[in-house]
């Protein structure tokens, strides 16, 4: 049966539900991302991908097929992690193109539809894996640390170029950039392709254990999650004064059309645990229209990358990470 929301699946009856397989229907809102939301359209579908299958258990569903959380077109089924609740059943679930949800919502219209499922995903154990770290020692507060980054792991379908190869490449890049521009950082800037954001942020939690007694030194941190599309500014996870701070900054990353600001409440997986201990936090902005075309599906490779566009980013968050090394005051927190 064909459930289009998570309320149209409550309001079923449960001798409705039990004993079938329930799809989840629920369109990526496609003007949404082409109005340069990508990531809102993305946050409205996901849910169903990481909610879904326990949502149908819970009201007897066997399985529980999903409708593609992106924007993908050529029959590209777009997958990622599902959530399985306590209080629910773990049943099947997978992900179905967006073509292929419609031929089955319009089956189901002309009457009963059986489906047998052949999933073959399966968990294995834990293997050991690492982050990568690199630092450029600040000549004058070695301690205090401006983190860049990016994840080294991706989804498995693709080969993970725009999520999140380039935000590694950026990353590098930027710290390279500073390098080959012999310019000298008064704090540490310390490159970090973290490992494992994709399944559990293992890298990220490692971290934490790691270095959270040192959170005071982390002066700000950043992360490039967003594929290579066009940057027209930066998110800031942080207090409004920060970006009178930044203003000079802005100014420059103006001249290329990147001195845009929006504040936002999350502004990078990797770098969560230092959010919430109220380090400040910055991403790129970045076009967004295409990303959910590619993200988490066969099609991310590296011919989706844009070079000048990859470079476009490096440049962003190059200037902003010198920027923040060499700031006299610290930013509020
Ligand atoms: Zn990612």
């Amino acid at each position: 049966m064909v459930a289009n929301n998570f309320d149209e699946l409550k309001a079923l009856p449960r001798d409705k539900v039990a004993g079938k397989i329930v799809l989840f229907n629920y369109s990526f809102d496609k003007q949404m991302a082409a109005g340069g939301h990508g990531g809102d359209a993305y946050g409205e579908a996901v849910v169903y991908r990481g909610d879904g299958p326990s949502a149908a258990a819970r009201q007897g569903a066997v399985a529980c097929l999903i409708r593609s959380v992106g924007g993908a077109d050529y029959r590209l089924p777009h997958t990622g992690q599902t959530k399985y609740a306590d209080d629910a059943p773990k049943i099947p679930a997978g992900a179905l193109t967006a073509e292929d949800a419609d031929l089955i919502v319009d089956l189901v219209r002309q009457g009963q539809v059986k489906m047998k499922l052949t999933l073959t995903p399966q968990q294995l154990p834990d293997v050991e894996s690492y982050n990568v770290i690199g630092d450029i020692k600040g000549s004058e507060h070695p301690e205090q640390i401006i983190i860049v980054s990016g994840h080294l792991d991706s989804w498995d379908l693709g080969t993970g170029a725009v999520d999140d190869g380039a935000g590694v490449a950026v990353s590098m890049e930027a710290a390279n950039l500073i390098q080959k521009l012999h310019l000298k950082p008064k704090r540490t800037i310390r490159m970090i392709a973290w490992m494992n954001e994709e399944n559990g942020l293992a890298g990220s939690k490692q971290y934490e254990k790691d270095h959270r007694e040192e959170w005071s030194n982390h002066f700000a941190a950043m992360e490039t999650d967003g594929g290579a599309g066009h940057p027209i500014g930066i998110n800031i996870k942080g207090k409004f004064e920060i970006k009178k701070l930044l203003a000079p900054v802005l100014a420059v990353l103006q001249e290329s059309g990147a001195g845009g600001t929006n504040f936002a409440e999350h502004v990078g997986a990797d770098i969560e645990p230092m959010e919430k201990a109220d380090v400040p936090a910055f991403s790129p902005i970045q076009d967004s229209r295409f990303y959910f075309n590619y993200h988490h599906t066969a099609a991310d490779t590296l011919d989706k990358i844009v070079p000048k566009e990859l470079a476009e980013n490096s440049a962003v968050v190059a200037v902003v990470t010198y920027a923040l090394a060499n700031m006299e005051q610290p930013l509020p927190r």
